[in-house]
C-alpha cells in the first residue's frame, strides 16, 4: 500500500462496515432519509473527505447531492437513527435519540480508521418528538465551521464533510432556509446512549453496548478483568483533558447535556457554542441558559457531573467502588492537563509559580475586559528583559500597572529559563492561535450564504483549519470583534 497516496474512493465505492447497524433494534431505528427538496452545494471540505479517502471530485457530481441531501441511499450504507436519552440541564429526560440526524453507515478507511457518516437535518425519525427533523443553513454553517476550527487547534472534535443547502422553508424564531450537514467521528455513541439502558432497567443491553464500544475503540481493554471499570477511567481521563482543552482556548459548549457529551472523549454537537472574547469566566454563551448552568468556567465542574451520570448508569457492570475510583481520576487529570495547556501558552515549564501566575493573569484579564485571543496571540513577542515595557501587550489593559506587576514576575520566569525570547515565540506561536470563530464571523458568513454566497464560508473553513498562521492578507479576521458582535444571541434554537 502506498502510504502518500491512499486510494481514492467515488461514492459508489465508499468501504463501508456498519457495526452499528449489526446491534439489534434495541440501540436504533432503520429508515431512509427524508431529503429536502432542491439541493445545491453550499461547501465541501476536502480535508475530511480525505479521512474516507473518498475523491474530492465527487462533491461536483450530482449524485453528491442526491446522497448528502437524502435523496438516494450511498450504496453500503445502512441508514438509522441511534436512540440514547440523557440528563437535560440537569434532569433525566427518558428518551431522546436522533430526531433529525440519520447514521448513514461506517466508512473504514486504507489506514482502518472507522468513520462514522451522520446526516443531520434528514428528517423526522421516531425519536423526533415535536420537533421537525430538519437542521437549519444557520446552525449547519456554525456547527461545520466549529467542527473543523476545533480541529485545526487541535482539540478532539467532531469532524464535517459537507453542506447541502435548499431553499425549503423551516420554521424556527423566524423561517429559515434548510440544510443537511454531513458529520463525522468514529462514534457518535454518547454518555446519553448507556443511561437510557440503565433507566429502563435493560441490563443486558447495556453490556452489549459497553462490550461493543470497548471493542471498536477501547480494544486494548477487551481482554480486561476489569475492562467496564477501566473503560470508564479512561472515558474519565479524555473528558478531563477535554474540558482542559476548552478552558485554555476559551471555547464554551453551551449545551452540555449527557446527551452531548461524547464516549470517546471528543467535541460533539455544536449548538449555541462560543468562543471568549474579552476574558469573564461567568460567561454564557447560550441566551436559553438563564441560570447559567452551562457558564464558561462551570465547565469543568459540569464534565465531573456528567461523568457521574455515565458512572451511575455503568455500575450495573461494576462495583460502586471502582466507580468512585475511577471518577476520583477527574479533578487531577483535569489540572494537570489544564496547567500543561496553560504552560504552553505562556511559553514557560510547568514549576509551582505556575498556577499563581496563571490565576492572577485570568483575574487581570478579566477586569480589564482584554481579548482572550489577542493577548495570548500578542504574548507570543514578548520581550522577557527587564527594559522592555511590552507596549503591544500592554496597551491592552486599562490599569497599566497592575500589568506591569505581572509583567515583572512572568519576564523573571521566562529569564530563568534560559531560552531565547525568538526561539520561544517559535514554540507559542502554534500555541495561541491567531483566528478563532467569533461568533460575528459566522455571523456574516451566514448573512452571505443565506444570499446564495457561499465563498464566506469557504474563506473562514480554510483560514480555520491553519489558525497558528499568518495569514497576512486577512488579518481583518485576526482583530477585535466589532462593537455590534457583543449584540449577537445565540440559543438553541437551530
Ligand atoms: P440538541 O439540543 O440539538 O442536542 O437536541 C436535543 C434532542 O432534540 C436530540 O434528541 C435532537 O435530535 C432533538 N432535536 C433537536 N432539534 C430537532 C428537530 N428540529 N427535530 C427533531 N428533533 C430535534
Ligand atoms: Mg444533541
Amino acid at each position: 500500500m502506498n502510504r502518500e497516496f491512499p486510494p481514492q474512493h467515488t461514492l459508489e465505492t465508499l468501504n463501508f462496515d456498519n457495526s452499528y447497524a449489526r446491534l439489534t433494534d434495541a440501540f436504533h431505528a432503520k429508515l431512509t432519509p427524508t431529503a429536502i427538496t432542491q439541493p445545491y452545494l453550499v461547501s465541501f471540505n476536502d480535508s475530511a473527505a480525505a479521512l474516507i479517502d473518498l475523491d474530492p471530485l465527487e462533491s461536483q457530481r450530482v449524485a453528491f447531492l442526491e446522497y448528502f441531501s437524502g435523496q438516494k441511499n450511498l450504496p453500503g450504507a445502512e441508514p438509522l437513527a441511534m436512540l440514547y436519552a440523557g440528563h437535560q440541564f440537569g434532569h433525566y429526560v427518558q428518551q431522546l435519540g436522533d430526531g433529525r440526524a440519520i447514521l448513514l453507515g461506517e466508512v473504514v478507511n486504507s489506514r482502518g480508521q472507522r468513520w462514522d457518516l451522520h446526516l443531520k437535518g434528514a428528517g423526522e425519525t421516531p425519536f423526533s418528538r415535536a420537533g421537525d427533523g430538519r437542521a437549519v443553513l444557520r446552525s449547519s454553517i456554525r456547527e461545520y465551521l466549529c467542527c473543523e476550527a476545533m480541529h485545526g487547534l487541535g482539540i478532539p472534535s467532531t469532524r464535517a464533510l459537507c453542506i447541502v443547502g435548499s431553499d425549503m422553508e423551516v420554521y424556527r424564531e423566524q423561517i429559515e432556509s434548510a440544510a443537511t450537514l454531513l458529520r463525522m467521528a468514529p462514534s457518535h455513541v454518547r454518555f446519553g446512549s448507556f443511561e437510557v439502558f440503565f433507566y429502563r432497567n435493560q441490563h443486558e443491553e447495556l453490556k452489549t453496548l459497553a462490550d461493543y464500544v470497548i471493542d471498536q475503540h477501547y480494544p486494548h481493554l477487551t481482554a480486561a478483568k476489569d475492562k467496564y471499570a477501566q473503560f470508564l477511567r479512561e472515558v474519565v481521563r479524555r473528558t478531563a483533558r477535554l474540558m482542559a482543552e476548552w478552558q485554555a482556548v476559551g471555547f464554551a459548549h453551551g449545551v452540555m447535556n449527557t446527551d452531548n457529551m461524547s464516549i470517546l472523549g471528543i467535541t460533539l454537537d455544536y449548538g449555541p457554542y462560543g468562543f471568549l472574547d474579552h476574558y469573564d469566566g461567568g460567561f454564557v454563551c447560550n441566551h436559553s441558559d438563564h441560570q447559567g448552568r452551562y457558564a464558561f468556567d462551570q465547565q469543568p465542574d459540569i464534565g465531573a457531573w456528567n461523568l457521574t451520570c455515565l458512572a451511575q448508569a455503568l455500575t450495573p457492570l461494576m462495583s460502586v467502588a471502582e466507580a468512585r475510583d475511577a471518577l476520583s481520576e477527574y479533578q487531577q487529570t483535569f489540572v494537570a492537563h489544564y496547567l500543561d495547556r496553560m504552560a504552553a501558552k505562556l511559553g514557560v515549564e510547568r514549576s509551582p509559580e505556575l498556577a499563581p501566575l496563571v490565576n492572577r493573569l485570568l483575574e487581570l484579564l478579566h477586569e480589564n475586559h482584554v481579548d482572550y485571543t489577542i493577548f495570548f496571540r500578542r504574548l507570543n513577542a514578548f520581550q522577557s528583559v527587564a527594559e522592555n515595557r511590552n507596549d503591544a501587550v500592554r496597551d491592552l489593559f486599562l490599569d497599566r500597572m497592575a500589568f506591569d506587576s505581572w509583567a515583572q514576575d512572568y519576564a523573571a520566569l521566562l529569564r530563568q529559563s534560559g531560552e531565547s525570547d525568538t526561539a520561544r515565540k517559535v514554540r507559542m506561536d502554534r500555541m495561541n492561535p491567531k483566528f478563532i470563530l467569533r461568533n460575528y464571523l459566522s455571523q456574516a458568513a451566514i448573512e452571505k450564504a443565506q444570499a446564495h454566497d457561499f465563498s464566506e464560508v469557504d474563506l473562514l473553513l480554510r483560514l480555520l483549519q491553519s489558525p497558528f498562521d499568518e495569514h497576512s492578507a486577512w488579518e481583518r479576521y485576526a482583530d477585535f470583534p466589532p462593537d455590534w458582535a457583543g449584540t449577537l444571541t445565540v440559543s438553541c434554537s437551530s
